[in-house]
């Protein structure tokens, strides 16, 4: 921990000099880049020993849930016995079905000692419902802080939080964090599109946390107010919650004039603080100190090696109201395990590349949005936004895309927007190896979320 940072977050500071402190510090603390440095120096042979002592503690302590003593009793494998973290594959997978069907089972301490629920967004189906011990709210503070802090994030920064408060884990999970680190935080929460904008203005906001699609969207609405972002203090923005490409980021980084970095994390696994890019914007760091990774092939469950993609697994190391052993996220990455230039040994996995449940299947291809995304998003003509259709006539399939473009460009010809959507779709064809019907619609008319962005609409089983 820094010293006299540990247990007192932000007492160095006080309001008032909000202006003036942040390049202050910013210049004093540039030295020290770990948050938590007796962790985030270990060196990978030592990371593994914590992990294999912290899987032994997490296993005992998961006995104590009605779910595991049932489920561990079939394994012969007791706590004591494991000798190497490769032994957590004798161990059975936890599964989303699991928690939807035995929620409270997974508790392993009285009901009065958990003082926080959350629920997933339900990105898919219905809601998982997770619990918190106190312990487990500043465990999860501590990583939040520790991944805000690596991107350069200090005390004195204004952080506004643009995610949803309430039941979703992005906003109480990054506010607990801010607050910790020392940032003076503003509980913005999603939506309010020119409120954001004042928000920005009047605190001088210097970080942001917001979902990407989001964050191209408020484009519009600081053009409408006459507000140039670039010229805002904001330096940093977390960007997560939503599959996006790296040219997404670029946008985003251009046109607000920062560095974005990428932020995973899932209820499931406390919320966001999960994996988070440090500045060599290379891959997300997983903190492995609370998290023991694997990836595995989704079909077979067999582990997979460095640079392949499968599903992410991951066991707590460090919960206690609600330890998860070898929880299965359906989220698709590959993970690295070479050295990172910024010195922490903690592996790190590659964007989200898609689910294991938002794959499209059309005519027999498998297909996953950032794919669309990524295509639409190197093409400078698109705007900020796009939604795809899939609808079913006589037994065929057909995927349709619409897509924004630039005000600008809509200015053009007919044939030059025939083009265009031409061009379009042969640039899609090429990636997904099926033809799309591409419509092309005037910008900001296509419906925006203030949380996750909707961009698939399968209409299929309506026909
Ligand atoms: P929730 O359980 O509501 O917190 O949603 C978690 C899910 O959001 C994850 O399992 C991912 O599918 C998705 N997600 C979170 N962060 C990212 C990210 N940085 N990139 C892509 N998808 C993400
Ligand atoms: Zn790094």
């Amino acid at each position: 921990m820094l010293p006299g940072f540990a247990g007192k977050p932000g007492t160095a500071l006080q309001a008032g000099c909000l202006g003036a402190v942040a390049p202050i510090l910013g210049h004093l603390w540039e030295k020290p880049v770990y948050w938590n440095p007796e962790i985030e120096t270990l060196s990978a042979e030592q990371l593994r020993q914590l992990q294999l002592e912290r899987l032994r503690a997490t296993l005992a302590r998961a006995l104590a849930s009605p779910f595991y003593r049932e489920r561990l009793a079939a394994s012969d494998l007791r706590p004591g016995d494991l000798t190497s973290l490769e032994e957590v594959r004798r161990l059975p997978f936890t599964t989303k079905e699991d928690l939807r069907a035995r929620g409270p089972d997974f508790l392993t301490v009285p009901r009065d000692l958990l003082v926080r629920l959350h629920a997933s967004s339900g990105t898919t189906g219905q809601a998982t419902v997770v619990y918190y011990t106190r312990t487990d709210i500043e465990a999860w503070a501590e990583l939040v802080a520790r991944s805000m802090y690596m991107t350069g994030v200090r005390p004195g920064d204004v952080f506004q939080n643009m995610m949803g408060y309430g039941l979703f884990t992005g906003g109480l999970g990054f506010h607990y964090g801010g607050e910790r680190l020392g940032c003076l935080t503003i509980p913005a929460g999603a939506g309010n599109s020119r409120r954001q904008v004042q928000l920005m203005v009047q605190f001088q906001t210097t970080v942001l946390h917001i979902i990407p699609s989001y964050a191209l969207y408020l484009l519009n609405v600081f053009a409408e107010m006459g507000v140039d972002p670039r010229e805002l203090p904001v330096r940093i923005a977390f960007i997560g919650a939503e599959p996006h490409s790296e040219d997404m980021r670029r946008r985003i980084e251009t046109a607000y004039g920062l560095k974005a970095y990428n932020s995973y994390g899932l209820s499931e696994m406390n919320g966001p603080g999960v994996a988070f890019e440090c500045p060599e914007q290379n891959g997300m760091h997983v903190w492995e100190d609370a998290y023991l990774l694997e990836v595995v092939d989704p079909q077979t469950l067999e582990t997979l090696p460095p640079g392949v993609v499968g599903e992410l697994v991951f066991t707590n190391l460090t919960r206690e109201g609600m330890p998860l052993i070898r929880y299965r996220t359906r989220d698709l990455a590959s993970y690295e395990d070479a050295p990172c230039p910024c010195g922490r040994a903690m592996r790190r996995i590659s964007r989200i590349q898609g689910r294991t449940d938002d794959m499209i299947i059309i005519k027999g291809v498998n297909i996953f949005p950032l794919q669309i995304e990524k295509v639409l998003m190197s093409l400078p003509e698109v705007h900020t936004n796009y939604l795809v259709e899939l609808s079913r006539h006589n037994y065929n399939d057909i995927m349709t895309v619409k897509v924004e473009v630039k005000e600008s460009f809509f200015k053009e010809d007919l044939r030059y927007l025939t083009n265009l959507r031409k061009r379009i779709t042969e640039a899609l064809k090429s990636e997904l190896l099926i033809t799309p019907v591409v419509e092309l619609v005037e910008p900001n008319t296509l419906p925006v979320s203030e949380g996750k962005a909707l961009r698939i609409l399968d209409r299929r089983h309506e026909a």
